[in-house]
């Protein structure tokens, strides 16, 4: 069994910059020919699957073309990064990734990008994309909304912990409806005082001088293996190990 700190990206490990949807307004306009004026209310914890949706219903566009556009989305990422576009690391973000990995934990990814998005902006910030576990990271480019991409990572999860580490009231009701514990960091567009009322083990301002408590707070959430034993003792097939047991 092993404990999976699920990080969230933007707002969490990178701060949000105010042109950061240029890039979704671009690519829906090379692919419907129109740019999108209508802007989507509260898009913050939305993952893109969702909130490209959003953008094409509210400007009166094609929403079939979302393959079409996170496709656009992943060339003009991919452009973008080689045109060498930098962003800003949160303040601690890479010291608690060393300090998560230190614990004995698992880096990885549960964030509303899809994977390209993802690593591109992991290289901007100047973090090294192979201190996550890519193989046990969630992207929900494609989920319709976040609840979709946490019972997905939970699923996938059965029989290890999971803690997941975010920047919105949003994530924390996502992370809520999949069971997983949550821990929220004030580094996005909402501040520690809004982020209390979210079920959080813990609220920190960032992840530099919140680093202590948010190392806390995981090794609570993070079940001793002894203690629960989950599917993985019981081997390939549970159903036949249970039986016998009975
Ligand atoms: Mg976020």
């Amino acid at each position: 069994m092993s404990t999976y700190i699920l990080w969230d990206i933007d707002g969490t490990l990178i701060y949000n910059t105010p042109s950061a949807g240029a890039l979704y307004l671009d690519s829906i306009e090379q692919v419907t020919g129109v740019r999108p004026t209508e802007p989507v209310k509260d898009p913050h914890g939305m993952t893109e699957g969702q909130l490209l949706l959003a953008i094409l219903e509210v400007n009166g566009l094609d929403q079939g073309r979302l393959g079409d556009v996170l496709y656009q989305l992943d060339v003009l990422s991919r452009e973008q990064h080689e045109r060498g576009h930098v962003r800003d690391a949160c303040i601690g973000a890479q010291a608690a990734i060393a300090a998560v990995a230190e614990g004995g934990w698992t880096n990885a990814l549960l964030t509303g990008n899809g994977p390209n998005r993802a690593r591109y902006k992991l290289l901007a910030a100047g973090f090294d994309p192979e201190d996550f576990d890519w193989e046990h990271s969630y992207f929900g480019h494609e989920s319709p909304t976040r609840h979709h991409l946490t019972a997905g990572a939970r699923s996938a999860l059965a029989g290890h912990d999971a803690v997941i580490i975010g920047d919105t009231p949003n994530d924390g009701l996502a992370a809520d409806s999949a069971g997983i514990p949550f821990i929220a960091v004030a580094t996005g567009i909402y501040s520690a005082d809004q982020l209390l009322p979210t079920s959080a083990l813990v609220v920190v301002d960032d992840l530099e001088s919140g680093l202590p408590a948010v190392l806390r707070a995981i090794e609570t959430a993070a079940t001793p293996a002894a203690e629960d034993p989950g599917l993985e003792e019981f081997g390939e097939n549970p159903d036949v190990e249970l039986s016998a047991a009975e």
